[in-house]
């Protein structure tokens, strides 16, 4: 076995070569900072419907998540974990009773458990190997009003376009592999969850936070129910982003009330659609500032040194708690905080200035003269060269060309 350390948990795991979906229990240790993220998060869903929470971890893994949750997590019920392995479910067992923490421990497949567990959870936390796609008919079933969903897909390729035909087979939607391919990738997973729930009368009220890192995309989906809102919520939040390959125009579109353009309204060329996809906002700016503002209650101390206002040492104090990827987690959450209001794709200014055969000028000039004239202009955590904005091509074009002639 190897052991590994975690937040407030230690954890083992069988001997493993390597990460991967062959390992006898699934643990990766890189996704402890998508763990803290989700601690974060959680808490904070928790305080904002300020009751008890009850959290299933329908893909368990060794357990660690499910751990974490009822260990680090206050004013949580019962967690649930499930898996479908044998030995995943021994682990997460074994791992549960040297924490010192109780969760209750199911093993079925994912969809059955979540279509004979309905309305019981407020969180499900959903992170299987590859495709989310399978689940989320069951997640529709299964979700309450007013819970949390936090999924994860690592079929990435498939979302962001690479390949084409396995989006439009498990999403149903055409992805399109654009400079924001990723940004396309994770609207076309809220755009799906979307309008798979809606046949429940379920709908998606806000997204909390996404973000794509590394293999991964993570969304936290704030679920309620009703019908007339699920209609209202379609309405306003699906549609297509209309991309022009030839000079970089841009635009999205509310589907159900309007119809898809065909030509470039800048250069005439025929437009590529990419959708039907989330066009709503991927952030909320209030839960990203509370979460950002929590780090500090989760100690922003080491480990082993850390120390309490009186300077008394509580390394090993249980209630204390770890956030120990903290300089990651705020550079995404303080990234995901800027472009929260910011308007839908983003611009790729070295893109740009190739389809104009010029050089390409500083980002921070193109980005100040842009402010200077009025328009929104923030990083995005997407890309680290990539401009959110209301700008529109032809004015940033005449903007970059102005300032590359003075590089
Ligand atoms: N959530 C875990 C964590 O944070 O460490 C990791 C989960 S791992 C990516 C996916 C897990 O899902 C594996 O342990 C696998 O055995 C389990 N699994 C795969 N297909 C399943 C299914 N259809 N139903 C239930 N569990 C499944």
């Amino acid at each position: 076995n190897e052991i590994f350390n975690e937040g407030l948990v230690e954890i083992k795991v069988p001997k493993f070569e390597k990460v991967s979906s062959s390992a006898p229990v699934f643990y990766n240790p890189k996704m402890e900072f998508n763990r803290d993220i989700s601690i974060l998060a959680l808490q904070t869903f928790q305080e904002e419907v300020d009751r008890e929470i009850n959290i299933c971890d329908v893909f368990g893994g060794s357990g660690i998540r499910a751990i974490r949750y009822k260990k680090e997590i206050s004013d949580v019920g019962n967690v649930a974990v499930n898996d479908i392995s044998s030995l995943a479910i021994e682990q997460s067992l074994e791992n549960s009773i040297a924490n010192d923490v109780e969760i209750d421990i199911y093993q079925h497949e994912a969809n059955i458990l979540l279509r004979e567990n309905r309305g019981i959870f407020d969180v499900l936390d959903i992170d299987p190997f590859g495709t989310t796609s399978y689940f989320v008919d069951s997640v529709g079933y299964s979700l309450k009003k007013d819970s949390l969903l936090c999924i994860t897909a690592t079929d990435t390729s498939a979302l962001c376009g690479t390949y084409k035909e396995p989006c439009i087979r498990k999403y149903n939607a055409k992805p399109y592999k654009s400079e924001y391919c990723h940004e396309n990738g994770i609207r076309i997973l809220a755009g799906f969850v979307a309008l798979t729930i809606a046949k429940y009368k379920k709908y998606i009220e806000d997204i909390k936070l996404s973000h794509s890192s590394e293999h991964y995309m993570r969304l936290y989906i704030k679920i309620n129910k009703g019908s007339a809102n699920t209609d209202e919520s379609l309405a306003n939040n699906i549609g297509y982003i209309s991309h022009c390959k030839k000079c970089l125009y841009r635009s999205s579109i509310k589907v159900l009330a309007n119809s898809i353009p065909e030509n470039c309204p800048i250069c005439g060329e025929k437009l590529i659609n990419a959708g039907p996809l989330w066009i709503g906002y991927l952030q909320n700016a209030d839960f990203i500032n509370k979460m950002i503002q929590k780090i500090d209650e989760y100690n922003p101390d080491s480990h082993n040194n850390r120390l309490d206002e009186n300077n008394n040492d509580i390394s090993n104090n249980p209630n204390k708690k770890h956030v120990n990827t903290e300089k990651k987690v705020l550079k995404l959450l303080n990234t995901c905080l800027e472009e929260a209001d910011a308007p839908i794709t983003f611009y790729d200014i070295h893109l740009i200035c190739r389809n104009l055969k010029i050089s390409a000028p500083k980002l921070v000039d193109v980005m100040n003269m842009m402010k200077e004239e009025g328009f929104i202009a923030t990083k995005t955590h997407f890309n680290p060269i990539g401009i959110k904005s209301d700008i529109d091509i032809v004015r940033l074009k005449e903007i970059v060309r102005y300032l590359s002639k003075n590089i």
